[in-house]
Parts: structure tokens; C-alpha cells; sequence
């Protein structure tokens, strides 16, 4: 690892993603990169010492944290301008992922810098990677509001979403936080509830969220350790116009914003050989969604 300083750009602010529990998870980059470090920037000193020392490396740690970060930004730019390595660390997981780091990466662009990530763990992904959902596209939230009132609001505008949610959720509002769900979206809305990942007491739990809030009341466990809680998507409504060819549908669109619903659906069921009162009720349904 001597050499490891070669591999690293002078003057550059490295972001370096830690495990999230298993110690094992740290990349050999990552490694690399505390070797080579001048300065290590980091959350809070004693959890990144520990996963330093696990590794034999010791290394001068400077706190870095949300309340000082953008004090820190400027004397981050001042080092970087003299050529020095940085690498900044939070607790666990990701940087600037519901952690500090987001208003540093800025200031060091701003100021014409290079950042660099060197990636490995987050829970978000983790969680999202095992839990077997459909995540073509997902909307990561993070953490929701911690008071029932306000996290309902957040919550009601996911009702028809059609992409997963993925939470943060502290262990003593998992509970509320499920039974919110489920007064909002409503006992069928599948869940998964990810917890301890990567760690001995790792659990997935994959359930309906009336179920899940029924699982987690009966075993005080599971309101315990680090939990991403997962919406998956509403369930879909059919259609009307779901089995249309597309033309078809294009041509009704097209039609029914200047006729009369009726006349439109007729047009479109003779060119096309459809049926009339397929392309009426679709027809309708378009005027609905206006
Ligand atoms: N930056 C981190 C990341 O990339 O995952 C997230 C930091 S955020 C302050 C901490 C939250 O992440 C926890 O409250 C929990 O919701 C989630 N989390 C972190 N580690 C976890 C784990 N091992 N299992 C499940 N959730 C975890």
C-alpha cells in the first residue's frame, strides 16, 4: 500500500463510501485511499478510527460534520490548493447520502477542484438490490418526517405512484411509520421492511403493510437496529384503453378532444375494425384524465 499515494490525483477531495456493518465490505480502493490520505475528514472520529484500526491503518482524523461543513469547505479548498489528498468518510455508507458531504463536494467544485467517489455500500441500494421490486425507476426519500401529521402528508402523495419509495426510518418509529402507511395507502400496499443489513441479525421482511405492522407489534425485535423501509408501487388500475394499439388510442385522443365522446369512439372502432364500446368507455376515461 505503499505505492497507493501513485494512484490518487494531488489537490483532489475524494468521497469515500464505508460499510454499513460488516467491516468486510470496505473496497480495496477505499483502503488504498486511507493510505495515501493526507487528511481524512470524517463524522464522528471514533467510528472511522475503529474501522481504521480494524485495518491497521492510523491516520489523523479531523470531524467533520453537518454543523461545521460549510466552515470546513473553505479551509478543505485552502488544502486541496496546496496539493494535498482528502478523503471525506461519514459514519456508514455513502457520503452526501442522508449524510454530510453535499455542501463540501460544491464548495470544491466551485472553487475549480476535482471530487472523486470511491464507491461501496448504501443502504438504499442494498435494501433495493435484495428485495426483488420492480425498480426500473424508484424515488429515494430518505429519512420521513418524524411526526405523524406531517410524514401522512409525505406519505398521501405516493397513493398511485408507480415506482418504489425507499425510506430511512429510525427503529422507535418503525411501528408508527407502517401503521401511518397503512392508514394512508392502505392495508394491501406491499412493503419491505430491510433491517440490519449486512449485519449477524440481518431481516427482510416482505409483506403487505397491515400484515407488517401486525408482524412488527407482536416482536419487539423487529424495532430494533437500522431499518430502510421500501413502498412498493400501487397496484396498477386497468384501463379501458390498456389493450388499444397505440394509433388507435393516439387517433381517440386526437378525436375525442374536438368531438363528441360517441362520435369519436365511432370514427376510431370503424378505421380500425374495434370494438365501439371499447373506444367509448377509453374515450371517456380520456376526458376523465383531463
Ligand atoms: N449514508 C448512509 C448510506 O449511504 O446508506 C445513510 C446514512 S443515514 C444517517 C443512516 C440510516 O441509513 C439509518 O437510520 C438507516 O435507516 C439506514 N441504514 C444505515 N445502515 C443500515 C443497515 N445496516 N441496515 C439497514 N439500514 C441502514
Amino acid at each position: 500500500m505503499n505505492s497507493a499515494r501513485e494512484t490518487f490525483i494531488d489537490g483532489a477531495l475524494y468521497v469515500v463510501a464505508t460499510p454499513i456493518g460488516n467491516l468486510a465490505d470496505v473496497t480495496v480502493r477505499a483502503l488504498a485511499g486511507f493510505h495515501a490520505a493526507d487528511i481524512v475528514l470524517a463524522e464522528d472520529t471514533r467510528v472511522t478510527g475503529s474501522l481504521l484500526s480494524a485495518y491497521g491503518i492510523h491516520k489523523k482524523l479531523v470531524s467533520l460534520r453537518e454543523h461545521n461543513e460549510r466552515e470546513m469547505a473553505a479551509k478543505v479548498v485552502s488544502w486541496l490548493g496546496e496539493g494535498k489528498i482528502v478523503l471525506q468518510v461519514s459514519d456508514a455508507g455513502t457520503p452526501g447520502i442522508s449524510d454530510p458531504g453535499a455542501r463540501l463536494a460544491d464548495a470544491v467544485w466551485a472553487a475549480g477542484l476535482r471530487v472523486v467517489p470511491i464507491v461501496g455500500a448504501s443502504a438504499v441500494i442494498g435494501a433495493l438490490s435484495a428485495a426483488g421490486l420492480e425498480t426500473g425507476h424508484f424515488h429515494f426519500h430518505g429519512f420521513l418526517p418524524p411526526k405523524s401529521g406531517a410524514r401522512c402528508k409525505t406519505l398521501q402523495q405516493w397513493q398511485q405512484a408507480d415506482y418504489a419509495v425507499v425510506c430511512y426510518e429510525a427503529p422507535h418509529r418503525i411501528l408508527e411509520c407502517v401503521e401511518d402507511i397503512v392508514a394512508t395507502l392502505g392495508a394491501e400496499r406491499p412493503l419491505v421492511l430491510a433491517r440490519e443489513l449486512t449485519k449477524t441479525f440481518e431481516t427482510f421482511l416482505r409483506l403487505p403493510a397491515g400484515e407488517l405492522a401486525a408482524r412488527i407489534r407482536a416482536d419487539s425485535n423487529q424495532q430494533r437496529g437500522e431499518c430502510v423501509l421500501i413502498i412498493d408501487a400501487a397496484a396498477r388500475v386497468e384501463t379501458a384503453d390498456d389493450d388499444l394499439p397505440a394509433p388507435a388510442r393516439q387517433l381517440l385522443a386526437e378525436l375525442a378532444a374536438v368531438l363528441p365522446t360517441k362520435q369519436a369512439a365511432a370514427i376510431v372502432a370503424g378505421h380500425y375494425d374495434l370494438n365501439k364500446k371499447q373506444l367509448y368507455d377509453a374515450a371517456l376515461q380520456l376526458k376523465a384524465a383531463e
